[in-house]
């Protein structure tokens, strides 16, 4: 037992050894941009990486951590070629902020360009300055979103602002977008979607009516392009007309048109009226009998 134990450890011991001499060797070529040698190194320090996985499972942390520490030192030392491949390994967010951090600071121009002209990653690193409140790196993408018209970037903070009810940062995003010719729709969407929630006590909801036109909401509620989405954000199930389904004599309990919507209480409306009077006026019982609407027993009839 104890000699298998001694050849265990001594096993382990020399991999750890060659993964340190590995990595020295790596984190050298990360330096000087040399990427050829850099990924050879990398899949040597991985292939020690999993040995050691399989006989000990403690080293399961070591891997991230590589591809975290290997972006720094390729933003510290304006390494694109670099940067940009350990990107795509993935590393963690803290470390993607971290790393524009050290560029932007140090004026690493070729990493920090990079990180600039890639949408998705100003999206990122939005996304995550919102969820730690670092204002500075906010304030800087914003800016640099407005100067270059990257409008998509703008609208995606707004929304993601918006979506986790930051309204300081949702304001400072709408102070540049108040000219922007869909900011209407994009307001009206977001309402709509916390309507749907029935998530509307919020600052951020109140706030976000108060900028919104409540005509352009409700043509957004009652828009039928928005059906699919609506019902499948209220979980409505719904089924195909056949001319089977849709019994003549009845009609829309409130507007008595033709219906397209029966209640879980068995009542007809159309779905405009539904909408408006159990979203618009948060009306939770069905207008005809009083009973509490059961939204997964109600059924939309599509056209
Ligand atoms: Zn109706
Ligand atoms: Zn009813």
């Amino acid at each position: 037992m104890n000699s298998i134990n001694n050849w265990f450890n001594n096993f382990v011991r020399n991999f750890e050894s060659d993964r340190t001499y590995f990595k020295r060797l790596f984190f050298e070529y990360c330096k000087n941009g040399d990427l050829k040698n850099a990924k050879k190194y990398y899949d040597k320090i991985v292939l020690t990486f999993f040995t050691l996985l399989s006989t000990h499972l403690n080293f399961a942390y070591l891997l991230p951590e590589l591809n975290d520490e290997t972006f720094i030192i390729a933003c510290s030392n304006n390494k694109v070629n670099i940067a940009s491949w350990i990107y795509r390994k993935r590393i963690t967010d803290k470390y993607l902020l971290k790393g524009f951090e050290i560029a932007l600071l140090q004026e690493n121009f070729s990493v920090f360009n990079w990180f600039l002209h890639d949408h998705s990653i100003l999206i990122k690193l939005i996304r995550i300055s919102i969820s730690i409140n670092d204002i500075f790196i906010f304030n800087f993408i914003i800016d640099y979103c407005f100067d270059n018209n990257i409008w998509i970037v703008l609208v995606k903070a707004f929304n993601i602002c918006c979506y986790t009810k930051k309204l300081e940062m949702a304001n400072s995003i709408y102070q540049r977008l108040s000219n922007y010719p869909e900011i209407n729709t994009i307001i009206a969407d977001i309402i709509m979607k916390f309507r749907l929630s029935r998530d509307t006590n919020s600052n951020i909801y109140k706030w976000l009516h108060s900028l919104g036109d409540e005509n352009f909401i409700l043509q957004n509620l009652y828009n039928p392009e928005k059906y699919d989405e609506i019902i499948q954000k209220l979980n409505i199930p719904s089924k195909k007309n056949t001319n089977s389904d849709v019994i003549i004599t009845e009609k829309c309990s409130i507007c008595l048109e033709k219906y397209n919507f029966i209640s879980s209480c068995n009542h007809y409306y159309c779905l405009k009226c539904f909408l408006t009077y159990n979203i618009k006026y948060k009306n939770n019982n069905c207008s005809y009998c009083r009973q509490i609407f059961d939204l997964q027993k109600c059924c939309f009839i599509k056209n």
